[in-house]
């Protein structure tokens, strides 16, 4: 009677280091995949829009004294939207208010 407890204590043990194995797999390899592939698409967005460096040495006549002006239509309300969050710093997108063009970038 013991033989067949233990029997199925240690099958019982075996699915469980079993079911403790995938999870560690999901854990460590498909989680950080999955981050990966998001960052990666969410990076490429991000790196789509120039830095403000970029920005204002391409429209040298849109920034004047900190105020920046749309290179599509010339509006100066601009808006931040957070497009991407990192462990250490948040990257935004400088918006156009009037014609919703991403005009730059910034980290902060
Ligand atoms: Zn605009």
């Amino acid at each position: 009677m013991s033989f067949i407890g233990s029997s199925a204590l240690s099958s019982l043990l075996v699915f469980a280091f079993i079911g403790i194995f995938f999870v560690a797999i999901g854990f460590f390899v498909v989680i950080p995949i999955i981050i990966g592939v998001a960052l990666k698409g969410s990076l490429k967005k991000v790196a789509a829009i120039p830095t403000f460096d970029e920005y204002s040495r391409a429209n040298p006549h849109l920034v004047n004294n900190g105020r920046v002006s749309c290179v599509k239509c010339n509006g100066s309300s601009i808006f931040l939207q957070r497009v991407a969050t990192m462990p250490t710093s948040i990257i935004s997108h400088h918006v156009c208010r009037t014609c919703g063009t991403a005009l730059y970038r910034s980290t902060n």
